[in-house]
């Protein structure tokens, strides 16, 4: 009885694929994170600081927060709130007396636990412990695992990760590594990230990994690994700077300020998984077989489609995978392998061969990561290209990625700003492959 009352209840969400994230009243421009973890026992203990602004006049707001995780205490601008909670993977938060509109506010919560990833649709994500060491995967609803947060793409902010952690492990964060401090057995990182970043793309990863950089590229690309694997690396990464310059020829400049890294781990992973300014592969992606090279075009990729200019609501996440997909065929094709339109032909005959049943500008949240929202997206573009034109489709990916560096974006946005560089209508052409689920001609 009184779970259909709960059902019936009209709850507002800020994103109906993950109705349990995101929260309201107010927009984080900052977190601070000062953690310390200790990789033989998976304790995670420290405090996030967020600089927030209130949206209306707020009296009790959340957070999301894993339940892994216990809240010590909590301030707000300094003084200790009416009432804390931690219940369902939020944080709730009573304020003594209400905050009007537009006040800035800043969230001091300590915590700490023995941290796991989030169970989700998806399988689990977020913080994961390795065999020796911790990565996390933040997409889509992973951060709260591992601080406190509003886990939304369409919320970004800056970052400051410190982490101490025993040694000899290195931990890595996003931004450029400010400091490195050894007292006793403990190292402590500090990362700064300045660019607005999504919730979901920071990430802490912690190995006994070497660190490397690159030579000659102009964006800095370092590596982090494990020393075993150094000579499989030169060979299976060996062309990264060469994609790089690729992708800043077709794409635009490379989004961020402090470079890119690529970690891989000791452990195989399953699929390799992105974060602002960092990719993350398995042991098994750098096998010496040069294998992956699709997944590290893919990943490379993700620093424009999707960390810099992010979907604001999931539902339109082809913006992330059908354009580094598309990435992946570009690579191909400058490297020498099979050209854009091979592969296009290639999958379009697969796409033709399975259920015609996924609509590519709503694909429902079960299917958000189906292989067809990557290769349809991937075919999507490419029929664009063929329509308007090298020249302009270029011209227009790069129109993308300056309107909209570093904030979010939705598909109309993309339709309309295409409609710029075509002469006539592309209004079929969208209806056919984003808002149908037939697969239309190529
Ligand atoms: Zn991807």
């Amino acid at each position: 009885m009184s779970r259909l009352k709960k059902a019936a209840k009209k709850v507002p969400v800020i994103d109906p694929y993950l109705p349990h994230n995101g929260n309201f009243g107010y927009r984080v421009s900052r977190y601070e994170l000062d953690l310390e973890y200790k990789v033989a026992i998976n304790r995670l203990a420290g405090s996030a600081t967020i600089t927030a602004v209130t949206l209306a006049e707020l009296r009790t707001f959340t957070l999301d927060l894993s339940s892994a995780l216990a809240v010590t205490k909590v301030s707000v601008n300094g003084r200790r709130p009416a009432a804390f909670s931690c219940s369902s993977g939020k944080l709730r938060i009573t304020l003594s007396s209400k905050l009007p509109a537009g006040a800035a506010m800043t969230i001091e919560v300590r915590y700490g636990g023995t941290p796991r990833p989030v169970r989700s649709l998806w399988g689990e994500v977020g913080f994961e412990e390795l065999t020796e060491g911790v990565l996390v995967a933040g997409q889509p609803n992973g951060a709260a695992s591992w601080f406190p947060c509003d886990d939304h793409p369409s919320s970004k902010a800056s970052y400051r990760i410190q982490i101490a952690t025993e040694n000899p492990y290195r931990a890595i964060a996003n931004g450029e590594l400010k400091s490195r401090r050894t007292r006793a057995a403990m190292t402590t990182w500090t990362y700064e990230l300045a660019e607005p970043t999504s919730t979901y793309l920071a990430t802490l990863q912690i190995g006994v990994y070497e660190s490397y950089r690159l030579q000659k590229t102009p964006v800095p690309i370092h590596a982090a690994l494990p020393a075993r694997l150094k000579r499989n690396f030169d060979h299976d990464f060996g062309r990264q700077p060469q994609m790089m310059k690729l992708f800043v020829k077709r794409f635009g400049p490379y989004p961020l300020s402090t470079g890119y890294t690529v970690v891989v781990t000791d452990d195989d992973l399953e699929i390799p998984l992105e974060a602002q300014g960092i990719s993350i592969f398995g042991a098994n992606h750098c096998d010496g077989s040069g294998g992956s090279e699709r997944l590290i075009a893919h990943e490379l990729a993700h620093q424009w489609f999707g960390n810099s200019v992010t979907a604001r609501r999931w539902r339109d996440i082809w913006l992330h995978e059908g354009f580094a997909c598309y990435a992946e065929w570009l690579w191909s094709e400058e490297s020498g392998g099979q050209t854009a339109d091979e592969w296009a032909q290639h999958y379009y005959q697969r796409l033709v061969d399975s259920p015609q049943n996924l609509l590519l500008s709503d694909p429902g949240p079960r299917d958000m990561f189906d292989d067809r929202v990557y290769k349809r997206g991937a075919l999507t573009l490419h029929a664009l290209r063929q329509a308007i034109g090298d020249d302009d489709f270029f011209a227009l990916l790069q129109d993308w990625m300056t309107r909209h560096r570093h904030s979010t974006a939705v598909t109309d946005d993309f339709t309309g700003l295409a409609a710029n560089y075509a002469d006539v209508s592309l209004r079929p052409l969208w209806d056919a492959w984003l808002y149908s689920t037939d697969v239309p001609a190529l």
